[in-house]
């Protein structure tokens, strides 16, 4: 691993500061995909800000429509919080499937969305539940948020500070994992909001979390078999893009069911 230089971030201003005269500078959260990248080499940061201790952004907070996560808040932390149990029980299990208690414990949300991995659970959840992404500089729509493969609308030195979730009525979310690594396979997000609006969205399918419009539609016209057909579909070493197709629609209908019988 080449040399570079930590900084621990007193507050969100010190933080932005560090990128000042610096080229390279990459915020550091629970380290769980950046510190791997770095020692195979595949970048080679000069600077780190290690954002984990800045309580701003480790909020948990329920209001009446909303639930408030901070970026630094880790999985486990999710998972087993009383309030994400209460507001949106199903964003409390989708945290647990995340890798292994490891992972859980060190890995955040926030440094889960800005990878913006295509097989990572948390970019469905925050599409599918219309959450808001508020960054050190503006609020961005999780559907303007997530933009490719392993891309999002941030700027280099932006900072997200916390995750505004839409409170469902109802949601589930089923994820079928890839052996070796427990990233989904594919992994099937379902939000029900007033006025019969649906969310679906898909991840581990394509090159990029999206909204399964054909599932919403398949959703509430009671059908089990909505077409999913896109040309970024992913096809690897561990599945074809046919075989995460057909496990998609299995997750769509095991979703379907949950929410049914909740
Ligand atoms: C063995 C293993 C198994 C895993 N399994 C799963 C799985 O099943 N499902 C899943 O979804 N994920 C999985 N992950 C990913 C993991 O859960 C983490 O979410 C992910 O590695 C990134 O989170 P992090 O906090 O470690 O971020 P880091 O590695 O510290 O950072 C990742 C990126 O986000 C940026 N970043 C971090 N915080 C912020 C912020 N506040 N604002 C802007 N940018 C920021 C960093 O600069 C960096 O570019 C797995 C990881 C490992 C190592």
């Amino acid at each position: 691993m080449n040399t570079f230089t930590y900084h621990q971030a007193a507050n969100i201003g010190a933080a932005i500061d560090a990128f000042t005269g610096h080229e390279n500078v990459k915020f550091l959260s629970g380290g769980m995909t950046l510190l791997p990248a770095m020692k195979h080499g595949l970048i080679q940061p000069s600077h780190l800000v290690d954002v984990t201790k800045l309580s701003e952004l480790h909020k948990l907070e329920e209001t009446a429509d909303y639930l408030l996560l901070g970026a630094s808040t880790p999985h486990n932390t999710v998972a087993s919080s009383p309030i994400v149990a209460k507001a949106i029980p199903a964003l409390a299990y989708l945290a647990s499937q995340i890798g292994d208690p490891q992972v859980r414990v060190r890995g955040t949300l926030g440094g889960s969305i800005a990878n913006n991995d295509p097989a990572a659970d948390y970019p469905a959840g925050t599409l599918g539940l219309k959450a808001t992404i508020v960054t050190d500089q503006r609020e961005i729509a999780a559907q303007d948020f997530f933009t490719g493969f392993y891309s999002t609308a941030l700027q280099e030195n932006e900072l997200i500070q916390y995750v505004k979730f839409a409170k469902p009525l109802k949601s589930a979310y089923c994820k079928f994992k890839q052996a070796a690594s427990g990233y989904a396979l594919a992994g099937v997000f379902i939000a029900v909001y007033p006025n019969q609006e649906i969310r679906v969205a898909a991840t581990g399918v394509a090159a990029g979390v999206f909204r399964w419009l054909e599932a919403e539609e398949a959703f509430k016209n009671g059908q089990d078999n909505p077409a999913l057909e896109r040309d970024d579909l992913i096809s690897d070493l561990h599945a074809t893009s046919a075989y995460r197709v057909n496990i998609a629609k299995v997750l769509f209908r095991r979703a379907t069911q949950q929410i049914q019988n909740s």
